[in-house]
């Protein structure tokens, strides 16, 4: 099962072809993508009877497909080589923090740069799909609804430099947390996923979640062991190295930057760069 934001409705992507779900259900499934990982397992019974589609795909009108989560959770250094890069020991346990829902845009489009420096993080994202609390590791797949990918975006002079360093905030600003454009399930999916970031046309992360030093079951199980995860609540679960703060001299993004993010079978997400007054923003 693929879906998809389209125009703000909730759509189920079949080849080049689209349903818009809560037409083509007459009316028993909500147009809101957000709503439907509330109904997650009565939706996937639904999308699997095969419905009509309704249209074709148009990629520039797709939104984020999870627009409104309750929870966004974010793990850092879940890389070996990225944590190297970064200049920190791989942590013991999964090291937690989160992107505030405001940050969240979809899979295309630009994207403001606020001042400071801008690094790029794409990372495998999964949407969970039912309620978990306090689920074990082999239970915990059960739990998520499908994947998409995502850019952590992060303003790191004030993530790392600040006193006291931000890691939320730093991440959170209006933008920095693009999705999409899809939420593929896992059984559409091949076990392990190649992460690729292209700037301006050069790759420069380009890694596999075969390297992920705490893989998705165990991520479900321990941030279960303290939150509750909702439906729709976001784990955003670490990004491959290759960042621009790794670098010599470390590289961050400019405005007309064009950053291109890739995941195996999840497709791809394409965004520009712009400055603050570029996107209206400046002026408040
Ligand atoms: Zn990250």
């Amino acid at each position: 099962v693929r879906i998809a934001n389209h125009d703000g409705r909730l759509a189920l992507c079949t080849g080049d072809d689209t349903v818009d779900v809560e037409r083509a259900s007459d009316g028993r499934f909500s147009s809101d993508p957000q709503l439907v990982y509330d109904v997650w397992d009565e939706f996937r019974d639904w999308a699997g009877t095969g419905p009509d589609p309704t249209g074709s795909r148009g990629e520039n009108s797709l939104s984020a497909p999870v627009p409104s989560p309750r929870q966004v959770f974010a793990v850092g250094l879940n890389y070996r080589e990225h944590s190297e890069e970064a200049g920190f020991q791989t942590p013991a346990a999964p090291m937690i923090f989160t992107k505030f829902p405001s940050s969240i845009t979809g899979p295309s489009g630009d994207i403001a740069l606020p001042p400071g420096s801008v690094d790029w993080e794409i990372e495998l994202v999964a949407v969970i799909g039912r309620r978990a609390y306090q689920v074990s590791e082999d239970r915990a797949l059960d739990h998520v609804a499908g994947l998409t990918i995502g850019q952590d975006l992060s303003e790191r002079e004030s993530q790392l430099s600040g006193a006291p360093p931000q890691f939320s905030l730093a991440k959170s600003f209006p933008g920095f947390a693009p999705l999409g454009p899809l939420v593929v399930t896992m059984d559409e999916l091949e076990q392990e996923l190649q992460l690729t970031t292209v700037l301006n046309g050069e790759v420069v992360q380009d890694g596999s979640t075969r390297d992920l030093v705490f893989a998705l079951p165990e991520l479900v199980s321990r941030i279960s062991m303290v939150c509750p995860l909702l439906p729709g609540d976001l784990i955003f679960t670490g990004t491959p190295p290759g960042v621009g703060m790794g670098r010599t001299p470390p590289r961050y993004l400019s405005p007309g930057d064009e950053l291109v993010s890739r995941i195996t079978g999840l497709g791809e997400m394409r965004h520009r760069f712009v400055t603050m007054a570029d996107n209206g923003l400046a002026e408040r």
